[in-house]
């Protein structure tokens, strides 16, 4: 399994690539050609033609969530490429409306309209196996006692505007031969949450090797205390916390594990 930052927050020095305040990886497994999440504006379509990376030849779109941060380059990637041999893995709300602070926050197209672009929409609540070894979690299910408890903004139902949990928040595992690797967006649903049921989806002994994506910890908080001792005790590699991580956690976890630097540009490969 090969997986490249297609775009971030963070740049590296010397590197041309665009940055934004959004999250993109390609991933090339087996015969899979996945786009896991499209971040926000078309600056990961402008950095795969930099990197080489041919997005005509897609097999997969994946979302992790409906926020526009994850979604909105999509509305770009439709209007250069023909999408209608791509699958697009996403839970029923990511096309919800949704609100924060005013401001429009969900995905910006319908489902109508990934219909119409030719997507074949393959419901994602239910975990499922892309390849022999890359799964996607599907709903994870929230544990822990630190984790998802506030809402962020609300999502509308057509009829009502509710509080968003963002229950469409998911992530994937790749079952390596080394142990696990998750892969996640913005771990609204809690990034513990998801390790857990990334062990008992695989239904294996394997060490939790690395994670890269979002942990979403965004202050020095008691989630994040609790995250750190989570982290210590199921983790055996390297984690890569990035778009949706502070600095001062992304600090506090450098302090007591080992942490890489992410940037766009970024490539792990995993066997
Ligand atoms: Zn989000
Ligand atoms: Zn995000």
């Amino acid at each position: 399994m090969r997986l490249t930052v297609l775009t971030d927050n963070h740049t590296y020095i010397d590197q041309y690539y665009l940055g934004e305040p959004a999250l993109s990886f390609y991933i090339e497994d087996e015969a899979e050609r996945i786009l896991f999440d499209t971040g926000y504006s078309d600056a990961a379509l402008k950095n795969a033609a930099l990197m080489g990376i041919d997005l005509s030849r897609l097999t997969a779109i994946i979302f992790s969530h409906g926020h526009n941060d994850h979604t909105r380059g999509l509305t770009f990637l439709w209007k250069k490429y023909d999408l209608s041999q791509v699958k697009l893995i996403a839970h029923p709300l990511v096309f919800a409306k949704r609100r924060y602070l005013g401001e429009s926050v969900g995905a910006p197209f319908t489902k109508a309209d990934c219909l119409a672009h030719g997507l074949q929409i393959v419901d994602g609540t239910k975990p499922i196996a892309l390849t022999s070894r890359l799964i996607w979690l599907g709903e994870i299910p929230r544990i822990t006692s630190f984790e998802a408890k506030t809402p962020i903004g609300e999502w509308s139902d057509e009829t009502n505007w509710r509080k968003d949990y963002v229950m469409d928040d998911s992530a994937l595992v790749y079952n390596g031969t080394e142990g696990l690797f998750v892969i996640t967006g913005c771990s609204h649903s809690g990034i513990c949450n998801i390790l857990s049921y990334a062990r008992s989806v695989t239904d294996t002994e394997q060490p939790i090797q690395g994670v890269i994506g979002g942990f979403h910890l965004m202050e020095e908080n008691r989630q994040l205390d609790e995250t750190v001792q989570f982290l210590k005790t199921n983790t055996t590699g390297t984690l890569y916390p990035c778009h949706c991580v502070c600095l001062k956690a992304k600090h506090r976890m450098m302090m007591e594990l080992p942490v890489e630097e992410v940037g766009v540009g970024m490539k792990l490969e995993l066997e």
